[in-house]
């Protein structure tokens, strides 16, 4: 097996129970342990479409819940997400409301220069501000291209554009693929390093209600898992957020959330193993 020294890094999962900062419901704090159950389940094998085994011994691990404590909860996050990358993993964090995406970025940044982020949602999460919180849910993509923290953002999915966000995205020069415009896999090349951040619900809500904006038009999860198959480049690091539980139909959308990981993982390690074309 011929590994670089980097796709050699071990993706790791660590789960970030936040939810602090979404704006109209609760809920997906209690996502990771979900995910890892639905993940776990026997009523799937352990492969990934791209032909990686999950089930071999080493090929990712799982760090765990990231414990807060008396700190700040982003710093809490920067911190948590550092400490993976500085022993050498990749961190795959399981949220999570969206704002957590944000400090997850600024701790992925400092080791990566020149970023690519490939984030699929059916929101473009670029408010000013929203509710009067900087930091909400809707305001990480913002925060994340004001600091200067990615070369390059490419939005896929999106399908709530207002006019506000339209003049964000061309203040930070952000690459939209709204739903409409979809199958975009040639934006989904990059040379460089790759962080994908994944919000379950650019998923159509017939394929994933257990989200807590359900936003009609979006997309299956077969095309969901077409267009990360498409991604080249080196992911570094990724994440799946804003799955909520409390608004899940017996657990389907975990299953998805599962399925989405599975893949995403696996196309981390596929890359290094000469598996993906
Ligand atoms: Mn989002
Ligand atoms: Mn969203």
């Amino acid at each position: 097996m011929h590994e670089t020294m980097k796709t050699s890094r071990i993706p790791t999962l660590l789960g970030i129970p936040f939810d602090a900062y979404s704006s109209y419901l609760r809920g997906a704090g209690e996502a990771p342990a979900k995910i890892r159950e639905a993940l776990r389940c026997d009523a799937s094998n352990t492969w990934s479409e791209s032909g990686v085994d999950l089930g071999v011994a080493g090929t990712y691990e799982d760090a765990g819940d990231l414990a807060f404590g008396e700190k700040d909860a982003f710093a809490a996050i920067e911190a948590g997400v550092g400490g993976l990358i500085e022993q050498g993993k990749r961190p795959v964090l399981l949220g999570g409301d969206h704002s957590i995406t944000y400090p997850i970025v600024k701790a992925v940044a400092r080791r990566y220069a020149e970023l690519t982020i490939f984030h699929f949602d059916a929101h473009p999460d670029l408010y000013e501000e929203f509710e009067g919180n900087r930091l909400s849910h809707a305001c990480p993509f913002a925060r994340i291209m004001e600091a200067g923290l990615a070369k390059r953002l490419v939005q896929v999915g999106i399908r709530t554009l207002n006019r506000h966000q339209r003049e964000q995205a061309q203040r930070f020069g952000v690459e939209v693929v709204e739903m409409r415009a979809l199958p975009a896999y040639e934006k989904l090349k990059a040379a460089g390093p790759v962080y994908i951040t994944f919000d379950m619900d650019v998923l159509d809500p017939a394929f994933a209600p257990g989200i807590s904006h359900r936003e009609p038009g979006g997309m299956s999860v077969r095309e969901a898992i077409a267009h990360l198959h498409a991604i080249t480049g080196e992911i570094v690091g990724a994440d799946v957020v804003e799955y909520n539980p409390v608004q899940d139909v017996a657990g389907m959308t975990a299953t998805v959330a599962a399925k989405i990981l599975k893949e995403i993982l696996g196309r981390m390690i596929a890359v290094g193993r000469g598996l993906a074309e």
